[in-house]
């Protein structure tokens, strides 16, 4: 401790030169002949003083060690282990720890809609219309003589030999075959008692036993069996194989009923 005293000492010992007089009141005044000043300078070796009891006490406390090693400092009578103090880990941060880097997950995607059944009871499916860019030149419950005067039992639309046909909807073809009055026809099966029939064709393309998506090419238009020229002839079956009769097509073709 007589070291630091002495470290610090130096600094109080140091005298006080007094400086130049300053400059008071516009006249140069000594600063022995101004009784204030010097009282100051009084002052201010007291105060130096104090500082130093000030110093000498915060060494003793071991907090300036004056560039030496200071003693082990007590604390309430427990000894502080000398060198370095090593300080215990920050505590741990309360904030929750950061997520871990990665992208944000997608917003799942919604499931895939069920692929469209196929046979059996595959629930309700809107038609789609069998030929593109046809003209409809029968309608169903037409009067002709051509059919005997017999109400004519589906939709005909009327495009060039060739067009492909398409499944009104997905099922299960259960008829592919040739009629004196159909022609080449394929008959569809959705389920449900329903089924849809597509005639006077020029090639049949669908077999039975064929698993149809709605839009699957099933033959090709053209005007075989009882026909005035190439057309579809589209019609919609109610009843099981053994008893099918048509039904109007047309509440199917407009959406307002399914198969
Ligand atoms: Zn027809």
């Amino acid at each position: 401790m007589s070291c630091c005293i002495a470290a610090t000492t130096s600094i109080q010992t140091t005298p006080i030169q007094p400086q130049p007089p300053a400059l008071v009141g516009g006249g140069d005044v000594p600063i022995a002949a101004s009784p204030a000043l010097a009282e100051a300078i009084t002052q201010l070796g007291v105060a130096v003083e104090q500082l130093q009891a000030v110093v000498n006490a915060m060494q003793g406390a071991g907090s300036i060690t004056g560039g030496g090693e200071a003693p082990p400092a007590t604390v309430q009578g427990t000894s502080l282990p000398k060198g370095p103090i090593s300080l215990p880990d920050p505590s741990p941060d309360p904030s929750p720890p950061p997520a871990p880097e990665s992208k944000p997950e997608p917003a799942p995607a919604p499931p895939p809609p069920p692929p469209p059944p196929t046979n059996g009871n595959p629930g309700k499916q809107k038609l789609i219309s069998p030929v593109d860019g046809a003209k409809i030149t029968s309608k169903w419950g037409d009067v002709a003589a051509i059919r005997n005067s017999i109400p004519h039992t589906g939709q005909d639309f009327a495009v060039p030999a060739g067009t492909p046909i398409k499944a009104a909807a997905g099922g299960k073809v259960v008829e592919s075959a040739f009629h004196e009055i159909n022609g080449h026809y394929v008959i569809v099966d959705h389920g449900d008692g329903l089924s849809t029939f597509y005639g006077h064709q020029s090639e049949r393309i669908a077999k039975v036993g064929d698993e149809v998506k709605q839009g699957d090419v099933i033959g090709k238009v053209g005007s075989t069996g009882l026909s005035t020229g190439p057309h579809l002839h589209f019609g919609v079956l109610e009843g099981d194989p053994a008893n099918r009769k048509d039904i109007d097509p047309v509440p199917f073709l407009n959406g307002s009923r399914e198969v």
